[in-house]
């Protein structure tokens, strides 16, 4: 049964009746600092009394200081920030603008990953399950460096070669970006065998594409790192980013100090920043033409066995199987599992292609307290069955 949620604050969330769950899930959705958390409320508060304009027609400092922030966390000359509605939009623009800058109209993603709901993106999304009949030409999906399932295992090589030959046999040989998740989060947080990112980098480079990380979920200091793509000593020409949010609450208090809409999802409320970042002579294309968007601102049978545990950081995925052997995926023991979970007052997520994986995605704030009940709430929950 969902859950009817009516109260939050910070790594915990209440329910109609006043129960209160342990949400080991909320990075994917809401602030990386918790719930309500108090240095964020009060300054949006103050806010919306003093200016509440929805739009980026006007000139703010606080987006430029915002702005100015946000590139000092990333590295080489990744200076300019465009911020949007939601990550699609992030990724979207990120491919128009791959495509604008190299001249080529060929896209790569890599099988199993997650980007967004609109065109492209769906497109360049990996999973069959998340696409309504889009149109495929041009995007190609390359083979998943995934540890656990892949047919490669850990070699990281050996996926970059075949990254390599298709791009050589599937296109014309160049390309206008490549786009990947270091650590894929819908996918069931996957992480990218290692070597891998670091050998694909130098081949689309060779193909003449952009080296673009979806930073949606793994970003902002949820791996351990700031940034995912920190972990695999790659600088991409473009990041995206949204949802999750900030370690510092001094970027919070610069965020909200200004105005809100801008550079959050409207309406729902998650202060949070949803932005592409990429180089100056990139970000160059768009000067071509108008950019602008307006708030830019019972049924187990079987006993499941723990085959994968992975991620890095409060970025981590549990993956269920049946046999450890034929890695059978143990779907309806996952779902079994967080259901008891969410009767003990734990919630976690669910993803990866089976619906075996669980996404423990916790706000920044989770104490170690409250990971060692996690995992009680885990460890009696596989045990009861
Ligand atoms: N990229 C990744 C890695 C995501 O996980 C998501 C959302 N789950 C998106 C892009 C799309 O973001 P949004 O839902 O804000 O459009």
């Amino acid at each position: 049964m969902q859950l009817n949620i009516v109260d939050g604050k910070m790594q915990y969330l209440f329910d109609e009746s006043g129960r209160r769950y342990l949400d080991a899930f909320a990075g994917i959705a809401v602030v990386n600092c918790g719930h309500c958390h108090p240095d964020v409320v009060k300054p949006v508060i103050d806010q919306i009394k003093r200016l509440q304009h929805p739009t980026t027609l006007y000139l703010n400092h606080a987006i430029a200081d915002f702005s100015e922030a946000l590139a000092s966390k990333l590295p080489g000359d990744l200076k300019v920030v465009f911020f949007t509605n939601s990550g699609t939009e992030a990724n979207e623009l990120a491919l128009m603008m791959a495509k604008l800058y190299t001249g080529y109209q060929d896209i790569v993603s890599i099988r199993n990953g997650y980007h967004g709901n609109a065109a492209g993106t769906m497109g360049a999304t990996g999973q069959s399950m998340w696409k309504f009949n889009v149109v495929q030409t041009g995007t190609h999906h390359a083979l998943n460096p995934d540890p656990y399932r892949g047919v490669f295992g850990s070699d990281g090589e050996k996926y970059a070669r075949e990254l390599h030959d298709l791009i050589q046999y599937g296109t014309t040989g160049h390309i206008a970006g490549f786009m990947f998740e270091a650590i894929q989060g819908v996918g069931g947080i996957v992480e990218l065998a290692p070597g891998y990112l670091s050998a694909a980098y130098d081949i689309v480079k060779k193909a003449g594409g952009l080296f673009i990380a979806d930073e949606v979920q793994s970003g902002f200091a949820r791996t351990g790192d700031f940034w995912g793509f920190e972990a695999h000593n790659v600088v991409p020409d473009i990041v995206t980013m949204a949802k999750a949010s900030y370690r510092r609450l001094l970027f919070w208090r610069r965020l909200c100090r200004f105005r809100s809409y801008p550079i959050c999802r409207q309406g729902d409320w998650e202060w949070v920043s949803l932005a592409v970042v990429t180089t100056p002579e990139i970000a160059r294309v768009l000067t071509r033409r108008c950019y602008f968007n307006t708030f830019g601102g019972n049924a187990v049978a079987t006993t499941a066995v723990i085959g994968d545990a992975r991620g890095r950081g409060l970025m981590l995925g549990v993956e269920l199987v049946s046999d450890h052997k034929l890695k059978t995926p143990a779907t309806a023991e996952t779902l079994h599992i967080m259901d008891q979970m969410k009767e003990l007052g734990v919630l976690v997520g669910k993803g990866g292609f089976f619906g075996n994986v669980f996404r423990i995605t916790p706000p920044l704030c989770f104490t170690k307290d409250d990971a060692d009940y996690l995992v009680e709430a885990m460890d009696y929950s596989v045990s009861k069955m």
